[in-house]
């Protein structure tokens, strides 16, 4: 791997700025981790719970235990967590349908959601079982200039009678700001004092291990989340999770297979293993992510590129923005994150009319698991002001050179 002389020394100068928030992603990378050891030694994991079950997946106590792991280590009154659950998206719909009913109102206090749930809740198409179609209605809070969360327009819309408050944690592929979990617990707080049944659910993709503690150590009902990102730790192939408070997961678990039957049924066949290893080294690969976000933030902004968050700025999930400025900046980076890549490093990425999106996207992955954003990866839509949202990097070492040949990819175009 050999880079310019030029950016080697950029390099050098990055790092420097890094020190302090590399310190303090490892601080919190050290408690999350001991946490996640802890809930392991807790439950007395051992051998035989790694092997799975196969049929109906009867009496599997590696699964069960699984949950109570999950349930330790997100220090969540209980969790399901299941080779069934096909994505992050499908978790939270499997949250959704299990706590609303029909006439009940979601209430998104986080602006519109994820992309993935428009047709969920029925913003978009409607017809297909959605929310909407169950008699479910949908309302929003946006957030206020300058994404400061609007605490007033909850409160009167909480008052009017709401069924869930509804909390996107990451900023996702938005403008907008990712939220702390202190801020989570101020809308719980809010919602619960006005209305004491009111349920939160949380949005926790790739929210997992990026803080000291989850929403659901908050009070948070319910919260969801996908294995193939944060709390996979780069080994689960497939898979998600449901935590929160044991009435709410128990609903969830009902919805997974079907009434009567819950988490009794699931064979888990050879995932139990991934998610273990995977739940396990979790912390440490978001650390990880973590420490490539900050240096390309820090690398970014010394290139003169607009950066968020800033390298020493609050990191609560595991996504990093770069303002590209211009169309072939944003193809150029993305190129160089594709050639960083262990697996398909040598396609070119292109711009793409990707299904939903009304501007062309381009994506960068080349990944072990398909799709798998905790994985070095990086996409962005084809309009002004041409950001590139990053995440991921299963080490430190092999991100870093990612980054470096995004950056690399960048300077060839300043220098021509
Ligand atoms: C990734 C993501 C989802 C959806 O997860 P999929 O696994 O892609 O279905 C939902 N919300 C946020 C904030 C995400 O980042």
């Amino acid at each position: 791997m050999e880079f310019s002389s030029q950016l080697l020394k950029l390099k050098e100068q990055a790092l420097l700025r890094c020190a302090d928030a590399f310190d303090e992603a490892q601080r919190i990378s050290f408690i999350t981790a001991a946490r996640v050891l802890e809930a392991f030694q807790e439950e007395r994991v051992r051998a035989g719970f790694l092997q799975g079950s196969t049929g109906y997946g009867y009496d599997d106590a590696g699964r069960d235990a699984l949950d109570r792991v999950y349930a330790r280590a997100l220090e969540a009154e209980d969790a399901l967590v299941r080779p069934h659950i096909i994505s992050g998206t499908h978790a939270l719909t499997i949250g959704l349908f299990a706590l609303l009913r029909p006439g009940d109102t979601m209430l998104s206090v986080t602006g519109k959601p994820y992309d993935t749930l428009d047709t969920v809740i029925g913003i978009e198409s409607g017809g297909d079982g959605s929310l909407m179609d169950f008699g479910i209605h949908y309302d929003q809070v946006d957030f206020l200039e300058g994404g400061k969360i609007d605490y007033d327009t909850i409160a009167q819309k909480v008052k009017n009678g709401v069924r869930m408050v509804y909390i996107q944690k990451s900023k996702g592929y938005q403008n907008r700001p990712t939220l702390s979990t202190l801020e989570i617990e101020k809308i719980c707080k809010l919602a619960k004092s006005i209305d004491p049944d009111v349920y939160v659910m949380v949005d926790n993709c790739y929210g997992e291990f990026t803080e000291e503690h989850e929403p659901t150590y908050y009070g948070v009902d319910l919260m969801a989340g996908s294995l193939i990102k944060n709390p996979g730790g780069g080994i689960a192939k497939i898979g998600g999770y449901l935590a929160g408070k044991a009435w709410a997961v128990e609903k969830c678990a009902q919805r997974t297979t079907m009434p009567g039957v819950g988490r009794e049924s699931g064979a888990t066949l050879d995932t139990l293993i991934d998610f273990y290893q995977g739940f396990f080294l979790a912390p440490h690969v978001v650390l990880q992510a973590k420490k490539i976000a900050i240096f390309a933030a820090a690398l970014f902004e010394i290139m003169g590129y607009p950066v968020n968050p800033l390298c020493d700025g609050f990191r609560g999930d595991i996504i990093q923005t770069v303002t590209c400025g211009t169309p072939v900046g944003l193809i150029a980076f993305c190129k160089g994150i594709q050639a960083g890549a262990p697996v398909d490093s040598y396609v070119t990425p292109e711009p793409w009319a990707m299904p939903g999106y009304t501007d062309p996207v381009i994506m960068a992955a080349g990944s072990f698991v398909g799709g798998a954003s905790i994985e070095l990866s990086a996409d962005g839509p084809m309009r002004e002001p041409y950001n590139v949202f990053f995440q991921g990097g299963l080490t430190f070492e092999t991100g870093i050179i990612g980054i470096l040949k995004a950056a690399e990819e960048m300077l060839k175009l300043k220098n021509c």
